[in-house]
């Protein structure tokens, strides 16, 4: 592990650094889990993608522009920096690009990706069923092989922005015999065909972040499968592995807020020292967010050398949902009664936005499989317990 930046990485952080700052929005941006949000979202979305800064890693042929593991942490630790928007096309670039990378076919890679770099095409993931959340193999949504069509029948839920955007990556059974893990394929689906009907759904903080979608006699082409059919499983299990690794959640994302957490602390100083484990606690989540930063430029470097991550990545994401929900547990502490303001209420001076970062972190330990679940494969795959 080298600790030194390369003259070629030093210059790459100061282009991004100048970049961001002649060109990030200078008003904030409506939340992305409201329609007129999202599409203000994919507009800043698209101005990155000009400037070949949506999708840094991924080839320059496929809209990228080709950096390795350690130019993308410095790019995180930039756009953080920068204060810049929230990014809302990360289904499609952080799980399912990484995926089409891998199990796609030459034609995926070209007719997607591109699209997705852009910001043309958002998408959904379609995995969550009423009765499939943890226990995803659990999943019924059928489609049924006819000819050179897929005929999809079922409902997924939970689809995070289901509702805004083009695309849904999703898990289907395929085999009307098969259980559990066989017999489940991974299939591309357009949500605006007959067929498809998309009901929002509001999420704590009262916007329509989610949907339930329903398929009925959906016709979706057999070039939209990803993998071989009735392996979908193990392609799923890859996008979960970049959702749970490094990809969706980047060190910079806490590094962030730990430092508006400190100028929060001292801004309230008196009244948060009347209770000194509010200073405590702000030093431990300080800490915990380096340690995953150290931690992150470790797994890089192994990735580097051509390591694997694998089940690794459970405590990756158990760590940075934790931290993140201390840090938004801190802020309130500080903040007292007043951080329960609602953003729309005359009182409110907090332009950081912690009461909806704080109801966000509650979703953390939630989503990319429960914590509960990451602690499992911990024990099983990693320590070699007995199953749970
Ligand atoms: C913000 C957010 C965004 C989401 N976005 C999407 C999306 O875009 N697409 C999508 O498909 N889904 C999405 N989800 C759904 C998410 O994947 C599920 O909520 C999650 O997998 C848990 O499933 P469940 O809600 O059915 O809970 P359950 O599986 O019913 O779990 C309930 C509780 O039981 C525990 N539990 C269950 N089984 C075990 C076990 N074997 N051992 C120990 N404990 C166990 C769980 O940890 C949990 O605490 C999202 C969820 C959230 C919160």
């Amino acid at each position: 592990m080298d600790l030194n930046y390369t003259p070629r990485q030093q210059a790459f952080r100061e282009e991004v650094r100048s970049w961001l700052k002649a060109n990030r929005p200078t008003e904030k941006l409506a939340s992305y889990d409201t329609r007129e949000g999202f599409e203000q979202h994919r507009e800043w979305e698209r101005k990155l993608f000009d400037a070949r800064l949506s999708m840094v890693m991924w080839p320059e042929e496929l809209g990228g522009r080709g950096c390795d593991l350690t130019e993308w942490l410095i790019f995180e630790e930039e756009y953080y920096g920068a204060d810049a928007p929230m990014r809302v096309n990360q289904n499609g670039q952080l799980m399912l690009g990484p995926t089409l990378m891998e199990f796609g076919t030459k034609e995926q890679k070209q007719r997607f990706l591109p699209r997705m770099a852009s910001s043309e095409d958002m998408w959904a993931q379609g995995w969550s069923e009423p009765n499939a959340g943890s226990d995803m193999a659990a999943i019924t949504s059928k489609a049924v092989r006819d000819g050179d069509y897929f005929i999809i029948n079922g409902q997924k839920t939970w689809s995070s922005r289901a509702s805004f955007a083009e695309w849904m990556f999703g898990l289907f059974r395929t085999d009307p015999e098969s259980s559990r893990h066989y017999g489940l394929s991974f299939l591309l689906v357009p949500l605006d065909v007959e067929g498809v009907t998309i009901r929002p759904i509001k999420a704590l903080h009262g916007k329509d972040t989610f949907s339930e979608v329903f398929f009925d006699n959906v016709r979706v082409p057999v070039e939209n499968l990803v993998g071989k059919e009735g392996q979908g499983w193990r392609v799923a299990m890859a996008t979960a592995g970049f959702e749970r690794g490094l990809l969706l959640r980047s060190p910079a994302r806490f590094q962030q807020p730990v430092r508006k957490l400190i100028e929060l602390y001292k801004a309230h100083q008196t009244r948060a020292d009347r209770d000194p484990s509010i200073r405590d606690a702000v030093m431990d989540v300080w800490a915990g967010a380096e340690a995953y930063a150290l931690s992150a430029y470790q797994s890089v470097s192994r990735l580097a050398r051509g390591e694997k991550i694998g089940a690794e990545s459970s405590i990756n994401k158990i760590v940075w949902s934790e931290l993140d929900l201390k840090i938004h547990e801190t802020a309130m502490r500080i903040l007292g009664a007043s951080g329960e303001l609602l953003a729309s209420a005359p009182q409110n001076h907090d332009d950081h936005g912690w009461l909806e970062g704080f109801l966000f972190a509650q979703a953390g330990p939630i989503y990319a499989g429960a914590n509960e679940i990451q602690r499992n494969i911990i024990a099983e795959r990693m320590l070699g317990l007995p199953k749970a």
